[in-house]
């Protein structure tokens, strides 16, 4: 079966003009392949290209036109994802969470200034955005969070504390759950609020985490106007649900596996160059593993960018996407290491094999499998709407 894009005459005309761009825009490398190191100035180019990226319309290219967007076809948009895919590993990441998970319910619920104002705002590379929903006593059991909104004449107080936030040198914008009708039964009792992460009473400090930094967010009185509100009052969970559809994998970006022929290379180099060990039947046999894994990922990332920009609604699929790449992720460290003894656990960029890249991928893979939702929780996703479950449950409305 293949699963390569039709190469037609337009498409391959597309991708050419794709390539020249991004080669004639793209910044100076990044200054260190450990992403732990990367400096202000990596992070105000990447910044710089995100803008430019997004003054194209290539940013999030399948976005609505009168948005910023250029409504661009799912084959169009693939490109474009595989095209800057090849070029990641020399740009800084902003760590934002726009265009991948705020934009969703900012179009599904925000009014036509918000969408003008926010959504417009991350899908030109304007804005970066920190994602606000799980707090000390509130990660699996989202629905536990204790940040209260209180009414002020026409303004809203905020105070609370989320962990587990965003992290990289520059943030603009903050997208918050918080309780704000203490009265009301769980899940009808939040609403979510957007506003500048600069205003006052918004504080952060680092959690340092063995895989990436993220913060700890304070917020203390923060006066926020009602038109700081997304969807109605009340029914922030139901507008949280839209972000979480796309979070918990249903038709993200479609992204192969980084790792899988970075290790192909140290088996065909073997330890420091030193001679191949590719011909290890057994080797062979734990890489072949990695190969299909990741495969099966892009599979399920392809199926469900499919599903969505072609407007058919998803059910399991993304918990099945996402929990595909947590649990194949903590198998792929453990046959990487396999493969490559104590070289994949070096981590210095100029000895170790791939810059580190291998030894990044063992830390991160552990952390990995508790953002958007843990193993756990994604299992009981995929119960609940494959009716194996008492519980019975239907994907969210979400674009
Ligand atoms: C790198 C990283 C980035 C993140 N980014 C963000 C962000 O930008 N914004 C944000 O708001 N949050 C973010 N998070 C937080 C993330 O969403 C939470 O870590 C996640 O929801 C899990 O919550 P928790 O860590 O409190 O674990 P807990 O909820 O305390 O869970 C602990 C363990 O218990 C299990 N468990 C819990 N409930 C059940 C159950 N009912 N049945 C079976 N097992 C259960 C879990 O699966 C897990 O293994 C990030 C986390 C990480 C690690």
């Amino acid at each position: 079966m293949d699963f390569e894009l039709e190469q037609s005459k337009d498409l391959q005309a597309f991708r050419k003009e794709v390539r020249e761009w991004i080669e004639a825009n793209l910044p100076p490398p990044i200054s260190t392949r450990d992403r732990r190191k990367e400096t202000l100035q990596d992070f105000k180019n990447a910044r710089e290209f995100h803008r430019k990226l997004g003054a194209k319309g290539w940013r999030v290219p399948w976005a609505p036109k009168e948005y910023g967007g250029l409504g661009l076809s799912i084959e169009k948009t693939l490109i474009i994802d595989e095209e800057l895919d090849k070029v990641e590993d020399t740009i800084a990441s902003l760590d934002d969470n726009g265009p991948g998970v705020i934009l969703p319910p900012i179009l599904t619920y925000g009014t036509e200034e918000q969408k003008q104002t926010w959504a417009r705002g991350i899908i030109e590379g304007r804005q970066i955005w920190w994602q606000g929903l799980t707090e000390p006593e509130a990660g699996s059991d989202l629905a536990s969070a204790q940040t209260r909104a209180v009414p002020d004449g026409n303004d809203w107080l905020i105070s609370g504390n989320k962990i587990f936030q965003g992290s990289g040198y520059e943030q603009d914008m903050y997208y918050v759950l918080a309780i704000s009708h203490p009265d009301r039964p769980r899940h009808h009792n939040f609403s979510v609020f957007c506003f500048s992460l600069h205003l006052p009473g918004v504080s952060w400090s680092p959690m340092r985490l063995i895989a990436t930094d993220r913060n700890s967010v304070y917020m203390d009185n923060v006066r926020v106007p009602s038109s700081a509100i997304l969807g109605q009052p009340g029914q922030g969970w139901q507008v949280t649900q839209a972000q979480l559809e796309v979070e918990h994998g249903y038709g993200g970006a479609v992204r192969p596996d980084r790792v899988v022929p970075k290790v192909l290379d140290f088996m065909r180099e073997g330890p420091k160059k030193g001679g191949p060990i590719a011909g290890d039947a057994v080797l062979r046999d734990r890489y072949v593993d990695n190969f299909i894994g990741s495969r099966v990922g892009v599979l399920f990332q392809l199926r469900n960018l499919s599903q969505r920009l072609n407007k058919q609604f998803g059910s399991y699929e993304g918990s099945q996407n996402i929990l595909h790449d947590k649990v194949y992720g903590v198998q792929q460290a453990a046959r990487n290491l396999e493969i490559t003894g104590l070289y994949g656990l070096m981590d210095d960029e100029h000895e170790a094999p791939s810059y580190g890249d291998i030894e990044a991928h063992q830390r991160g893979s552990i952390v990995f499998t508790h953002p958007a939702g843990t193993i756990e929780v994604h299992k009981v996703i995929m119960a609940r709407r494959i009716g194996m479950s008492a519980t019975r449950e239907r994907a969210a409305a979400t674009v």
